[in-house]
């Protein structure tokens, strides 16, 4: 048996890795597989934790050597899946979960089509906006070509299983927890 393949996407300040993180204290034997990425780390950031974080070059040549289950250019930056490990979590029967962009779960959902996509969008692309002022972390032209990706980014909705608003945190949690749930039961 192996395990299933949960792909969260969603706007930039969505708020995706706050919902990951409280549902995976909730949900045993779920895997989160750590990105690699050239964008500089955040204040708060850690290697290892957050991201991989590379150099373009390196990033590049994993490319080339077909390390990454899915890898895009995201508000400039590369950012990428890596194979190997994911591969083998799914082969020992753990679940796993992906924190990707749209254009990354295309490509996870033409190699892996029994994969579970759940988009996570914002009440309002207003509160979108209020959310990445307030995280602070970005400066204001990052958060505008955030925002420009954001309205490209919701009319990918359609491409995906299950749509969860992060409006009210722990009802956001709930509902992804349920689906987590609910998938796990399906007979296949
Ligand atoms: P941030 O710079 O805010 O951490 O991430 C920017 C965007 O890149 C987010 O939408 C995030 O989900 C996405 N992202 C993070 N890791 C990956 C990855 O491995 N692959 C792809 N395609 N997108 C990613």
């Amino acid at each position: 048996m192996s395990g299933l393949l949960f792909v969260l996407s969603g706007p930039s300040g969505v708020g995706k890795s706050t919902l990951r993180k409280e549902v995976m204290k909730r949900c045993p034997a779920l895997k989160y597989s750590i990105s690699y990425t050239s964008r500089a780390p955040r204040r708060d950031e850690k290697e290892g934790v957050d991201y991989y974080f590379v150099d373009m070059e390196t990033f590049e040549e994993m490319k080339e050597k077909g390390e990454f289950i899915e890898w895009a250019k995201v508000h400039g930056n590369y950012y990428g899946t890596p194979r190997r490990q994911v591969e083998e979590w799914l082969k020992e029967g753990f679940d796993v979960i992906l924190e990707i962009d749209v254009q990354g779960a295309k490509q996870v959902k033409k190699n892996c089509p029994d994969g579970i996509f759940i988009f996570i969008a914002p009440p309002s692309l207003k509160t979108l906006e209020q959310r990445l002022r307030e995280r602070n972390s970005d400066p204001e032209d990052e958060i505008l070509l955030r925002m420009t990706n954001a309205h490209l980014e919701m009319q990918s909705i359609r491409d995906y299983n299950y749509l969860v608003v992060n409006d009210v945190l722990e009802e956001a949690v709930d509902k992804l927890r349920s689906i987590i749930i609910a998938e796990r039961c399906r007979i296949r």
